[in-house]
């Protein structure tokens, strides 16, 4: 993968010595992505745009936190042209410290709900969600019902002292969901909830989704909080030790009965010092067509955020249709300023 991404570098630069000779209009022939997302079934994705607009991808990856940083470090030298992340947080981050450009798309408009969009300007909107996934409880069938984990709240019930796993909780998925609670709930509330499931934890946070779940079916924990397409991925899976997760355990989404389950986003935006900022917006628009929606959730056992998509992941049909949340991402992401805070006066780690 080093040399991969090596030989990706190497490449990019090569093409930016050779571009740089020619006029602007063979430069543009080339996107340089910065890209949160690494699923081998994204690589469909980018060799349609290029297969239908002539337009090469050059993709560098990175984690959202090591993605911004170097766009940090390139400042108005970065050769990055789209910028793909994956949480609310982390895009609300990028747009505060002016990592990003407005866009102003009539087909981003259309096909875009306004509620996973960035913050709005006279010049456009600075970022775009491009897929979602919904973050949900799963709970050990021979400890627990549905019911006693119905809501987010509940997870700061004293009835489940001892019996919640989840993972750290400054990681961006967890900054999210707790801003939505956040939304909900005002300050005071959220912050004597999150010291209730500090107290309730099983053990200190340690891994990521998967090894929450796996911690449930293992009988360390009774209920996992996990983001949907981690489920999904074992629920597909044909190890024998997935399969036993999955046949101990069951995925419940929260808040059906009020505001909704929190649900979160990968996105898109535009880089501050695009130099190839038609192309940019023009592969913005690619990823919000059907097909690209369908490829792009597919990957990922997540959801489409265009209504007209189609997608028939078997797992995600399975787990059935629920209610999301309807406050807008970006009020999500802005509340996760505050909410580090509270994680840090409650010692939530
Ligand atoms: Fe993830």
């Amino acid at each position: 993968m080093k040399t991969l991404r090596s030989a990706l570098t190497l490449a990019s630069l090569a093409c930016a010595t050779l571009f740089a000779a020619l006029p602007a209009a063979a430069q543009d022939r080339v996107l340089n992505l910065y890209s949160a997302r690494h699923y081998q079934t994204d690589e469909a994705l980018y060799s349609n745009f290029t297969k239908a607009t002539g337009i090469r991808i050059n993709r560098v990856e990175a984690d959202d936190a090591g993605i911004l940083a170097r766009l940090k470090a390139e400042g108005s030298a970065s050769p990055a042209d789209v910028i793909l992340l994956v949480d609310a947080a982390r895009l609300w981050r990028g747009e505060q410290d002016g990592l990003f450009q407005p866009v102003k798309s009539a087909v981003l408009e259309q096909r875009i709900p306004a509620q996973l969009r960035g913050g709005e300007t006279a010049q456009g909107t600075q970022w775009f969600g491009i897929s979602t996934r919904a973050r949900v409880m799963v709970i050990d069938k021979t400890r627990l019902k549905p019911t006693d984990v119905d809501r987010y709240e509940k997870l700061a019930a004293p009835a489940l002292k001892g019996q919640v796993c989840i993972r750290s909780g400054s990681h961006p998925y967890n900054l999210s969901l707790f801003g939505s609670v956040l939304d909900a709930a005002g300050s005071a509330a959220t912050e004597a909830w999150l010291k209730g499931v500090v107290a309730n934890l099983a053990r200190d946070p340690k891994g990521g989704d998967t090894d929450q779940i796996r911690a449930v079916a293992s009988g360390e924990c009774a209920v996992a909080v996990t983001n949907t397409y981690y489920y999904a991925r074992l629920m597909k899976s044909t190890r024998p030790e997935d399969r036993a997760v999955v046949e101990r355990t069951q995925l419940v989404f929260p808040n059906q009965a009020d505001r909704g389950t929190h649900v979160n986003i990968s996105g898109a935006a535009v880089a501050r010092h695009a130099r190839n900022r038609d192309a940019a917006v023009q592969f913005l628009e690619y990823l919000a067509s059907d097909d690209a929606q369908r490829m792009l959730a597919d990957g990922n056992n997540e959801y489409p955020v265009v209504a007209t998509a189609r997608t028939e992941n078997p797992a995600l049909m399975a787990l059935g249709r629920f209610k999301s949340e309807a406050v807008p991402i970006a009020k999500i992401g802005a509340n996760t300023a505050g909410v580090q805070q509270m994680l840090d006066r409650v010692g939530f780690r």
